[in-house]
C-alpha cells in the first residue's frame, strides 16, 4: 500500500508579453500552483491549481495535509470525502471558514489530481486507461480574441484566422466587453475571416443580464455561433439560464466557475445548458470532474472542460458519446506556462490533443522552468 507521506506546493508565475482583457478582468501574468504528493514508497504525483490567490491556496494545502497524511494514496475517494467534509460543520469541531471556500476547494483540487497521477503511476497506466479509454486524439478548440489596449476593434478576426491557418477547426472568441453593436462587428469580421466551416464559440465572461443577453444572442444568430459561454452575470441562476435557453437557438455553455457538482448539476438539469465546462484545476479536482462528466453523460450534455488540455483530455477521452472537446489557447503568448513547464505532456496538432502512453497524466515537469518562475 502506498501511503501519503508529504505534500508540497510550488507556486509558479510567468509574465505575459502584453496585458490581456476579458469582459470581466485583465491580467499581466499567468500563474499555476503545482501540488506534489509523495508516497511512503516514493511515488510522486502532480496536481495543478489554476485558481487564485496562489499563496492562500498553498496555505490551505499545508493546513489540509495533516488530515490525509498516512491515508492510502490510492483511495482518492476517501481522501476527497474527508477533505470535503471539513468544509461543513462537524459535531463538536465546527467547519473550515466560509470566507475561504473557493481557496479550500482549490486546495482539494490540487491534492486530488496529484492522487490520480499517483494512481496511474502505481498501476503503470495512463489515467485515460484507468477510466477505460483508448489512446485516441481528443478534439480541442483554440481560444483567443482577448481585448488588447490600442488594438483595432476587429483585430480578433485576423488572430483567429491565424489559429485556423495553424490547424484549428474550432475557435473561441472573447466577447462582451464592448457595446453589442461593436461586438457584432467583431463577430461578423471573425466569421468572415475564418470562413463558414469553422466552429465559432463566444465566451462572454458573464457580461450580461437576461434582457441584454437575449438582445445579444439575437444579434449574433446570423453568424452561426456554436455556443454562448458564461452568458449571464455571476449571480444569475439555472432558472435564468433556462429562460435564456428558451429565447435563443444557440446552445449555452457553462460550469468553469462552479465549485462543486451540486451547482453544476442544476445548470445541466434545470438551466438548459448543453455544454458543461467544470474545471478540475480550479475547484474540487478530477474526482469531482468525473462525477460531473457522468451526470452530463446521463443528461446528454456535452463534456468540454475549461483549460488544462493535458489533464482534461484524459476525462474527455473516457466519454465516447458525450466527451466533446478540451480548451487550448490558440496563441502560445497567452499561455507561457503551458509551453514552458512541461518537458513532456500531451501535444496539440491539427485541432486534436494527442496523448502519450506514460503512466498517470503523462506529464513531466521541467524543474528548471519551475525554479526560474517560482512565485
Ligand atoms: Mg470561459
Amino acid at each position: 500500500m502506498s501511503k501519503i507521506a508529504t505534500i508540497n506546493t510550488y507556486p509558479i508565475s510567468a509574465p505575459l508579453k502584453r496585458r490581456y482583457h476579458t469582459a470581466h478582468e485583465s491580467r499581466d501574468d499567468v500563474t499555476l500552483l503545482l501540488v506534489e504528493v509523495v508516497t511512503d514508497d516514493d511515488i510522486k504525483g502532480y496536481g495543478q491549481v489554476s485558481s487564485t490567490p496562489m499563496k492562500d491556496i498553498a496555505t490551505w494545502v499545508s493546513k489540509l495535509a495533516p488530515h490525509v497524511i498516512g491515508m492510502n494514496a490510492l483511495a482518492h475517494g476517501d481522501v476527497w470525502e474527508k477533505l470535503f467534509a471539513l468544509t461543513s460543520p462537524q459535531p463538536g469541531a465546527g467547519g473550515l471558514p466560509r470566507n475561504a471556500r473557493p481557496q479550500i476547494m482549490g486546495a482539494i483540487a490540487g491534492i486530488d489530481m496529484a492522487l490520480w497521477d499517483i494512481k496511474g503511476k502505481a498501476a503503470g497506466m495512463p489515467v485515460y486507461r484507468l477510466l477505460g479509454a483508448d489512446n485516441k486524439p481528443v478534439f480541442t478548440y483554440g481560444t483567443g480574441g482577448y481585448y488588447v489596449e490600442g488594438a483595432k476593434l476587429t483585430a480578433c478576426a485576423e488572430e483567429l484566422a491565424g489559429f485556423v491557418a495553424r490547424g484549428y477547426k474550432a475557435v473561441k472568441l472573447k466577447t462582451g466587453a464592448d457595446t453589442i453593436a461593436n461586438e457584432v462587428r467583431r463577430i461578423a469580421a471573425t466569421r468572415a475571416a475564418i470562413g463558414p466551416d469553422i466552429s465559432l464559440m463566444l465566451d462572454m465572461n458573464a457580461a450580461y443580464d437576461l434582457p441584454a443577453c437575449i438582445e445579444f444572442a439575437r444579434a449574433v444568430e446570423p453568424y452561426n455561433i456554436f455556443w454562448l459561454e458564461e452568458p449571464l452575470h455571476w449571480y444569475l441562476q439555472p432558472a435564468d439560464f433556462a429562460l435564456l435557453a428558451k429565447a435563443t437557438p444557440i446552445p449555452l455553455a457553462h460550469g468553469e466557475r462552479e465549485l462543486t457538482r451540486f451547482t453544476t448539476r442544476d445548470f445541466m438539469t434545470l438551466g438548459g445548458i448543453r455544454y458543461v465546462q467544470f474545471d478540475s484545476t480550479r475547484y474540487a479536482g478530477f474526482t469531482e470532474s468525473l462525477r460531473v462528466a457522468h451526470m452530463a453523460d446521463h443528461a446528454g450534455v456535452m463534456i468540454t472542460p475549461h483549460h488544462a488540455p493535458e489533464l482534461h483530455c484524459h476525462l474527455v477521452a473516457a466519454f465516447p458519446r458525450t466527451g466533446f472537446a478540451v480548451e487550448s489557447h490558440g496563441s502560445p503568448d497567452r499561455d507561457p506556462i503551458w509551453h514552458g513547464l512541461f518537458s513532456d505532456r500531451a501535444q496539440i496538432r491539427d485541432s486534436y490533443v494527442h496523448m502519450n502512453d506514460k503512466p498517470g497524466f503523462g506529464i513531466e515537469i521541467d524543474w528548471n522552468y519551475a525554479k526560474k518562475h517560482a512565485a
